[in-house]
């Protein structure tokens, strides 16, 4: 494949953005190469600026549930920008998306919407701080709640591939208050609330975790948290910026059945445009300004190109298209599984709807521990292969995949033949 255009664009963006890029991952340093360059995508598919074609698993990190620039959504957002690009005030749009979030997710009685996932995060953090009035929040190790300082300990995917235990810029009094356990360790959590309960805020989780690859939660893993948060008079955060939609039309609630008391949106919500957004009961959130004394507040917040965007694409999500959706997965599953086994690769692939992480590991992936097991010299080799065979994987091995409901049987079969020759040659 010729990449002299992208490999010209990225040398000359690395003198104006750190690494050439505006996200740490994009850069391509777990799998080594240059960045590939995109000038369009449409459906499954990403066209760079040399003319090459991938087939995509990223989907931008998860937004792009439909596939990329479905037609509904660029009419909708066009629309819309022909009316107004930013109020800076109410409008209907954001009635609209807040009503169809509702409707999916009714746990979700009032909401806030916001720019990024990390907004929504670092504000369902504050607010379940100043709603109960305790520092304490309980994190797991390996869950990413986005780049908030008191929330970028023991992170996941990014700050893991670069073996950055700690990120600089953060003095040790910002993740003071912030407790450590295990994802799946509800022990640990037990002991944390033993210890510290009547000072406990709440308690973040990913429900399905997807920054350390994808980690199922363990069988009574979310219903112990529940139990404890309801003991103990904390709070439970869901952070949903990856799960919602994703795992299922009601998220992750729908799939486990357990309801948290404050949800965080992103990704899909906003259907590819920077929307994101934190919610759920309204007492809760009858706390946020100007009704209550916690302070949140953005200029772009409900921005109506996002809003547009955001409800056409959740317009879209019908439970037909999650039948359709699951149909494909399975077949991916069924497929790169098998290719793995017919090598004699010990691989775990962990499926949750439509996200999944293959792990190079002869050991099941249940935890922070069993995940960081990955071979990622190896998934480093298959990523190459892979990309000049036209598939563009997560430059990462840690980084879940994402499937959307535009990739074809096609896409899924070339998918699997491109998985079994580049794992073969990356094992050889
Ligand atoms: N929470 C989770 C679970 C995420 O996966 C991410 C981003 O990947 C975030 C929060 C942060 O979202 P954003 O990148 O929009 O700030």
């Amino acid at each position: 494949m010729d990449h002299s255009r992208s490999t010209v664009i990225n040398q000359l963006a690395q003198q104006l953005m750190p690494a050439g890029v505006n996200s740490p991952v994009r850069a391509f340093r777990a799998v080594g190469g240059d960045p590939v360059v995109f000038e369009s995508a449409s459906g499954a598919t990403l066209t760079d600026v040399d003319g090459n074609r991938y087939i995509d698993y990223v989907g931008s990190w998860g937004p792009m549930i439909l596939g990329h620039s479905h037609p509904a959504v660029v009419e909708a957002v066009t629309e819309m920008a022909k009316k107004a690009m930013s109020f800076g005030a109410p409008h209907e749009g954001e009635l609209l998306l807040a009503q169809k979030i509702t409707e999916m997710m009714p746990h979700i009685e009032m909401m806030r919407f916001v720019c990024s996932g990390t907004e929504a995060t670092m504000s369902a953090v504050r607010l379940a701080r100043g709603a109960t009035n305790r520092p304490y929040i309980i994190k797991f190790e390996g869950c990413y709640h986005g780049h908030v300082d008191s929330l970028l300990a023991k992170a996941g995917s990014g700050v893991a591939t670069f073996s950055l235990p700690e990120c600089a810029g953060i003095p040790p009094e910002m993740t003071a208050n912030t407790l450590l356990a295990g994802y799946n360790h509800l022990y640990e959590v037990e002991q944390l609330f033993m210890k510290h309960g009547a000072q406990s805020a709440g308690v973040i989780v990913e429900p399905i975790a997807g920054n350390m690859g994808v980690v199922p939660p363990a069988s009574g893993f979310l219903e112990g948290l529940r139990r404890l948060c309801t003991q103990y008079g904390a709070l439970l955060i869901f952070d949903e910026v990856m799960n919602c939609f994703r795992v299922a039309r009601g998220g992750a609630t729908e799939l486990t059945g357990v309801t948290p008391d404050i949800v965080c949106l992103g990704k899909i919500v906003g259907g590819g445009l920077p929307v994101a957004a934190y919610g759920g009961r309204r007492d809760l959130m009858q706390n946020i300004a100007p009704l209550g004394a916690v302070y949140q507040a953005g200029t772009l917040s409900g921005n109506p190109l996002g809003m547009a965007a955001g409800l056409a694409t959740l317009n879209l999500l019908t439970p037909e298209l999650y039948i359709q959706l699951e149909a494909n997965c399975q077949m991916l599953e069924v497929g790169l599984k098998a290719a793995a086994a017919e090598l004699n690769v010990p691989m775990q692939l962990n499926r949750v709807g439509a996200m999944l992480c293959c792990f190079f590991t002869p050991n099941p992936v249940t935890d922070t521990d069993s995940a960081m097991s990955t071979n990622r010299e190896l998934f480093a080799k298959l990523f190459n292969g892979m990309l000049d065979r036209g598939v563009y994987l997560p430059p990462s091995a840690l980084e879940s995949w994402f499937v959307s409901a535009a990739h074809t049987p096609d896409d899924i079969q070339k998918t699997i033949e491109a998985f079994r020759i580049s794992l073969q040659e990356a094992v050889a």
